[in-house]
């Protein structure tokens, strides 16, 4: 049995959802880490089963498959997901949508396993009119979805804060009084070390190949019982005809975001809201963006490429949150 050290800050590891999740936890003396282990990676895997497009058995897929008419139960982390899913949606204007699936799939983002390239545009027109929030329809108090036919949930944008709040939930339940929890980049943190410091996380600033550029100064962020998100357009992208084509997808066009920031992270009081607003505020641009964030009181941190340079722009309410 692995067992943790006193006043020891124990380091966890394993991959789910196609990256990487990372845990680091104050565990008392003798703490059963093995145990720990399996209890994040069962929570983890819930989520997937749950939510996975790329899970032929997932409830998303099932959802996916159901004749029209159909009124499908929702597992409780589901339903919540979608419920924060459906709030940033309807807050963002729209900017964030759940049921952008056709369209992810058609760009070659989603589990349908079509390439890469730009879709001809009665494909996008097509895939448009088959998505769209407002035709969500739940009842019983949001534990059940209606399928109208051909609706099709894509949680991706959501799905990794989540997970990292369920682990949060989880090791608290436990009896770990302190965690730091990562999945895939989004991160939530909560209680202190043993120091009585909070957690303390560097914030991304850009893609590796812009490692040459002048750099930003490192911005470190204060996790006391809050979590941060963090959109790029890093791993997840195309290029054609000189063009630049990020994961995110802008339900208004149907077309992924052009001019995408190079990141934008946010903070909030949970990973999932903050994973989701990062998402809504990439689509809406820097610009827009930030503007919204200032007005809606969100604390998040846009960097955009300007020429050979990275520039940054803040809230204050992200700027409050900076170590000092
Ligand atoms: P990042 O890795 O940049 O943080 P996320 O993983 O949070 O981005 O979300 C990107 C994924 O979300 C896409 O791969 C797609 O599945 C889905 N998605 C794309 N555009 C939107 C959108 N406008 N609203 C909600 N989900 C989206
Ligand atoms: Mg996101």
């Amino acid at each position: 049995m692995e067992q943790a050290a006193a006043g020891h800050l124990a380091s966890l590891g394993g991959e789910t959802m196609g990256t990487r999740w990372s845990v680091r936890l104050s565990a008392r003396p003798g703490a059963d880490l093995h145990a720990l282990h399996v209890t994040i990676q069962q929570a983890l895997d819930q989520v997937v089963a749950q939510m996975s497009t790329w899970d032929p058995g997932s409830d998303i897929s099932r959802y996916r498959n159901a004749p029209a008419g159909s009124w499908l139960r929702l597992p409780r982390e589901f339903a919540c997901v979608l419920d924060c899913a459906i709030e940033v949606a309807r807050r963002s204007d729209g900017a964030f949508d759940p049921t952008l699936g056709p369209l992810v799939d058609l760009w070659g983002f989603g589990s349908a396993g079509t390439p890469r390239r730009v879709p001809a545009l009665d494909a996008i027109d097509d895939a448009r009119a088959r998505s769209g929030w407002s035709r969500l329809q739940r009842r019983d108090g949001g534990r059940e979805l209606l399928q109208p036919g051909g609706l099709q949930l894509d949680l991706s944008a959501i799905a990794k804060g989540f997970g990292a709040d369920l682990v949060a939930t989880h090791l608290r339940g436990r009896g770990i009084e302190a965690a730091l929890v990562e999945v895939g980049g989004e991160i939530r943190g909560y209680g202190r070390k043993a120091d009585g410091e909070p957690w303390r996380v560097l914030v991304e600033s850009a893609a590796e190949e812009d490692a040459s550029v002048d750099e930003l100064p490192p911005r470190v962020l204060c996790l006391d019982d809050a979590a941060v998100a963090t959109s790029g357009d890093r791993w997840h992208r195309f290029e054609q005809d000189g063009r630049r084509y990020a994961h995110t997808i802008d339900p208004r066009t149907g077309v992924p975001v052009s001019d995408a920031a190079a990141s934008v992270t946010v903070v909030a009081a949970d990973a999932m809201h903050a994973d989701a607003w990062a998402t809504a505020l990439t689509v809406m641009g820097a610009s827009a963006g930030l503007e919204f964030a200032r007005t809606h009181g969100l604390a998040a941190r846009f960097v955009v490429r300007a020429g050979a340079r990275l520039r940054e722009s803040m809230t204050d309410a992200f700027q409050s949150h900076l170590a000092a």
